[in-house]
């Protein structure tokens, strides 16, 4: 590989226009797109509006002019066309922890003679901890369990009520087959939770044809919905009228505006609705996923394992000492890249000062991620060029490259 041919796949790339639709930094190279998604060129505008014509001038009014009430049904049914769902079933709404004690309490519920919750350890501990929270919450006594991502399907059995995973791993990457999982699961009875965190606006999904259960995400990472924004649950038609909201606000009320004293669920996905959205994130957040609108997640995926494969082979070929902890096959492998030192933190410092933004997690790994819309293939040369220079020089020994920041 040359740099020329590095400059020729990015003149052959069928999404090189998307990139100008960021605002990405002079003489930054972004790889952390993947833990807080770079800003859309028309949010600052779009968000200028929302708060100086729809909440100055136009008050509580907008509720119905602006269509505010609808935000999360609406955007929720634009995030369903990236993760392979028809409308009327996902509303974005709160966060993705929130969403995901939604999503356990619903199943745990209708799967109510069962009472073990199952998921993996080494997962993104947002989603065990959940559970543990709603164990704690629970009349029926249920059992949070963490297997090891191998025994997973072994573990598989008649008093698994609820199977919780996210479909990509957030530290390695590697991604779990959704079709073949929930089929399994299924199968010995479980209701399936996908949490799509690192999945949404990465790689194709497709919930309804997997027939999975529930499913959750973020819409701060690839999404690009802004530091915070707003998540989103999936509840599969077939369930939604046969769950009853524990998390039971008056939004996902039937009619909220009869101010009832007594609960009456809403209908299809109002009743996973909980209390007022936050429209100010609403609006970021839609900006972000108006772009995936003309995506085509084939051709994203496709440019997306290009960028893990070259990065892997220059990181191969011009440094040494770094140990690969993501999966090598771009199959298996989502839209980021893992790699081990045991002083990566500082290496990652030294970066991040130079302009290469990633990011590490302890103990041990930088990780690297590669949106698609906006990483170019000589973002990816140059990001291991000054990788190479760093580990070559011996700079990232400075001191000031060990001083821990709060937010890794
Ligand atoms: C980022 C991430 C979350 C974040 O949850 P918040 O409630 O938005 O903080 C949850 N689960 C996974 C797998 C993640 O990667």
């Amino acid at each position: 590989m040359t740099l020329e041919d590095i400059k020729a796949l990015d003149a052959a790339d069928p999404l090189r226009e998307k990139r100008d639709l960021f605002s990405i930094p002079e003489g930054v190279i972004y790889l952390d797109g993947n833990s807080l998604g770079a800003l859309p060129k028309a949010t600052p505008d779009a968000m200028n509006d929302m708060i100086h014509r729809q909440w100055g001038q136009d008050l509580i009014r907008s509720w119905n002019t602006n269509d505010w009430i609808n935000a999360p049904r609406r955007i929720g049914d634009k995030i369903g066309r990236l993760i392979g769902a028809t409308e009327g079933q996902v509303v974005a709404a709160d966060s993705t922890s929130v969403n995901l004690f939604k999503a356990l309490s619903a199943a745990s519920q209708l799967n109510s003679g069962r009472s073990v919750l199952l998921s993996e350890t080494g997962s993104f501990p947002t989603d065990p901890y959940m559970m543990e929270g709603l164990a704690t919450a629970s009349r029926v006594r249920l059992i949070p369990e963490l297997v090891d991502p191998s025994r997973i399907t072994d573990r598989l059995a008649p008093d698994i009520a609820v199977l919780l995973l996210t479909q990509i791993h957030y530290k390695s990457g590697e991604v779990w087959d959704m079709s073949e999982i929930t089929r399994r699961a299924h199968e010995a009875g479980a209701l399936v939770i996908w949490d799509l965190s690192h999945s949404a606006g990465a790689i194709p999904v497709e919930l309804d044809e997997c027939k999975v259960d529930f499913a959750v995400g973020c819409g701060y990472k690839y999404l690009n919905g802004g530091p915070g924004a707003p998540a989103y649950i999936y509840v599969a038609e077939r369930h939604q009228s046969k769950v009853r909201p524990v998390l039971s606000g008056w939004m996902g009320h039937a009619a909220p505006f009869d101010f009832d004293d007594r609960y009456t669920p809403g209908k299809g996905m109002d009743r996973f609705l909980c209390g007022t959205p936050g429209i100010l994130g609403m609006c970021a957040l839609e900006i972000g996923v108006d772009i995936f609108q003309t995506v085509d997640m084939r051709v994203l995926r496709k440019k997306s394992r290009q960028l893990g494969d070259l990065f892997i082979d220059l990181v191969e070929k011009k440094c040494t000492g770094f140990e690969l902890a993501s999966p090598r096959e771009a199959d298996i492998r989502g839209s980021q890249v893992a790699i081990r030192h045991p002083d990566g933190y500082a290496i990652m410092q030294a970066l991040i000062e130079r302009g290469v933004i990633g990011d590490f997690r302890a103990p041990d790994l930088l990780r690297f991620g590669f949106t698609p819309l906006y990483t170019r293939y000589i973002d990816v040369w140059q990001a291991v060029s000054t990788l190479a220079d760093i580990m070559n020089s011996n700079d990232w020994r400075d001191e000031k490259y060990s001083v821990q920041a709060e937010v890794t």
